[in-house]
């Protein structure tokens, strides 16, 4: 029987990195539910659609073909109607397109079917922000991954500074408080705890150490 892992979490709290980690210590794949949602996102920015405009989207999301795949050493791929666009979403713009265009519904149920089918046959540790409460509600464990505000901003900032990009950590901590809320408060699916996750704060926590208390505790 497969075995379902799902972490939600604010940005920046370490998901992906965490999810990767614990896919590889127990042979699952991983599933990077926020890529999908940056590879729509960049879609709309490569073909000057407005991502604010829910009608317009809806229009062009049949064109939209969204996929995963694993290179030999199991790293994770993301393409958007047939291109790998891996390195091209990783942007703070396309996070940011992404935020907003995720709030509409038909951008969600195209992206949460396509989840759910590729967690069908295969243990799988997904990260994003509806796992637990709307793509895998029968998860075996659920995690929800948070740290302070200051904490994720600090290593967003520390991201987007070895990236080359020039930033100041004031203007991180308000996108990251702008992308909070809106997680948190849209209409569909918006980011929850629900009752039985595990709350994990990774703070003060190295990757390794929010490995090592998964794995002793749940494996
Ligand atoms: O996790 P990441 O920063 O890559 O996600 C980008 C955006 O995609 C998030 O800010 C969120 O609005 C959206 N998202 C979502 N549901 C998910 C994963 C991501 O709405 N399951």
């Amino acid at each position: 029987m497969s075995y379902k892992i799902a972490i939600d979490g604010p940005s920046s709290a370490g998901k992906s990195t965490v999810a990767k980690m614990l896919a590889k210590e127990l042979g699952y794949i991983y599933i990077d539910t926020g890529a999908m949602y940056r590879a729509i996102a960049y879609y709309l920015i490569e073909n000057n659609i407005d991502y604010n405009d829910e009608n317009k989207i809806n229009l062009v999301l049949d064109n939209i073909d969204v996929s995963l795949d694993y290179d030999k050493d199991n790293n994770l791929h993301v393409f958007l109607n047939g291109k790998d666009i891996s390195d091209k979403i990783r942007t703070q713009a396309v996070g940011e397109a992404a935020s907003v265009s995720s709030q509409f519904i038909k951008v969600r149920e195209k992206l949460v079917s396509l989840q759910r089918k590729l967690a069908e046959e295969k243990s799988c540790c997904m990260d994003g922000r509806d796992i637990a409460s709307n793509v895998l509600p029968n998860a075996n464990l659920k995690i929800y991954l948070t740290a302070t505000a200051d904490c994720r901003s600090y290593r967003r900032y520390l991201e987007e500074k070895a990236k080359g990009i020039d930033t100041t950590l004031d203007k991180v901590k308000k996108e990251i408080e702008e992308r909070d809320y809106r997680d948190t408060h849209r209409e569909h699916n918006p980011l929850v705890k629900v009752e039985d996750a595990v709350i994990i704060d990774s703070t003060d926590k190295t990757p390794d150490e929010v490995i090592d208390y998964i794995l002793s505790r749940f494996f």
